[in-house]
């Protein structure tokens, strides 16, 4: 897309400088152009604890950028847990064990009444796959509308609704954009694309419910009545939970509840096993069973378990260690001290956000355009002084903060005096 960003060009090691480690030229040779490193200067990663990351050189960065080890990295509790189940017991899913359906009754309590069918995946991407077909099963349409800086993941039907992964391609036919939701424009637009796909038929709208990928809107004014609109109009709506889901917003376990929706369909991911691979779907008994009428559906991983047991540590530490409110509390003390220093920094944009998910905006300080370059230099001046961080939005102009869950009040401060130096000098 001319003018903005791809994502996965963000904050990106160069392959055409050449070099490096023997690690970094063995690491281009075997994933070759699809390749793809954090900064210029790539770093190489040998343990993780709670918040904190370590380097082969014996370097230690406070991680403030990582949410698929919510829990915080290398939990002693997931860790057991996913060690005494590799030991008992690893299997393909077409048993019946203990450990899948006291993981699936856990899960399943944190969803409204009518979402009661889980189908677990192994990713994110397989879950939105597989709800792109419920929709359309259900539906009878094959329309879909997307918002313009979405990512929803790899596959070639998940791609087609992911712009912020295309390069040198456009929207299929079948796919609508729309703009990120800052005002009532985001409800106009979800009303025109409706009215667009009425010819292919319309099937469902899905959005992530913080819009993390579009430069992370929480507040998402219209986000309810555009929800309603495509259901008026016959589609169906996904959330897409991958990335606000299991507490990071801080309001509860889920993004959508946040927006007051009960969604036909929600998926996630990457938190869920707090870094062993797991995803899943949830939906009602009826649209499930609808398109498992049509097409047989089996996962050979999702769901094993060892991704059961996981699941469920995660789950019992979201609630031991206080994690949501902890994402509240900590998350409103490091939103407020930004919103402190964008005030009085001209470079600073909008800071927006729920819990541990802010999205803080590099400006022009005369015209108020959007900073790319800014932001890049700041994520790099950042790891210098040992602290992980990455962007976000069309124009990647947007610093997105997004730690580990266990992140305390300590750590916000860290990150604050540091920034605070960067942008002073
Ligand atoms: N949805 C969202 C919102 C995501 O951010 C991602 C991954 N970045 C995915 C889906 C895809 O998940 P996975 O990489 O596990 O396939």
């Amino acid at each position: 897309m001319s003018g903005t960003t791809q994502i996965l060009d963000l904050n990106r090691y160069d392959p055409a400088t050449g070099g490096g480690s023997a690690l970094l030229q063995a690491r281009q040779r075997h994933a070759g152009a699809s390749s793809v490193l954090f900064y210029a200067d790539p770093i190489e990663m040998v343990r993780g604890e709670g918040v904190w990351l370590t380097a082969a050189d014996g370097r230690r960065y406070l991680d403030v950028y990582n949410n698929v080890p919510s829990v915080g990295h290398c939990h002693p509790k997931v860790v057991e847990a996913i060690a005494r189940q590799a030991a008992q017991l690893s299997t393909h899913t077409r048993y019946l064990t203990q450990v899948v359906e006291a993981y699936a009754e856990k899960l399943m309590a944190t969803f409204p009444a009518p979402l009661s069918n889980l189908v677990m995946t192994c990713s994110g991407t397989e879950a939105n796959d597989l709800a792109l077909r419920i929709a359309a099963a259900n539906s009878g349409g094959r329309g879909v509308i997307v918002t313009r800086a979405a990512y929803h993941g790899n596959s070639a039907a998940v791609n087609e609704i992911s712009p912020s992964a295309w390069k040198s391609r456009g929207p299929a036919p079948h796919v609508k954009l729309v703009p990120e939701p800052r005002d009532a424009g985001f409800l106009a637009a979800v009303e025109a694309a409706c009215a667009e796909l009425r010819e292919v038929g319309l099937s469902c709208m899905i959005v992530d419910s913080i819009f993390s990928s579009d430069g992370i809107f929480a507040e998402a004014p219209g986000f309810a009545a555009a929800v309603a609109a495509v259901r008026a109009a016959g589609g169906l709506f996904i959330a897409d939970e991958v990335q606000p889901g299991f507490g990071r917003t801080g309001a509860g376990m889920w993004g959508f509840a946040r927006h007051g929706v009960v969604p036909d369909v929600v998926t996630m991911g990457k938190p869920m096993g707090n870094g062993y691979p797991m995803a899943g779907m949830v939906t009602r008994p009826e649209l499930l069973a609808r398109f498992c009428e049509e097409t047989g559906y089996f996962n050979t991983f999702g769901g094993n378990p060892v991704a059961a047991a996981a699941g469920l540590a995660v789950l019992e530490v979201i609630a031991e260690e206080g994690l949501i409110e902890n994402a509240r509390d900590v998350g409103q003390f490091f939103r407020e001290g930004l919103a402190d220093m964008a005030a009085r920094t001209p470079a600073m944009g909008e800071v927006r956000g729920a819990g541990l998910f802010i999205g803080l905006d590099f400006i022009d300080p005369d015209t108020g355009a959007p900073n790319a370059p800014k932001a890049s230099r700041t994520i790099n001046a950042l790891k210098d002084k040992g602290i992980l961080i990455g962007a976000a939005g069309l124009y990647g102009h947007t610093l997105k903060i997004r730690p580990p869950l266990p992140f305390s009040r300590e750590n916000a401060e860290t990150f604050l005096k540091a920034l605070g130096e960067i942008l002073t000098n």
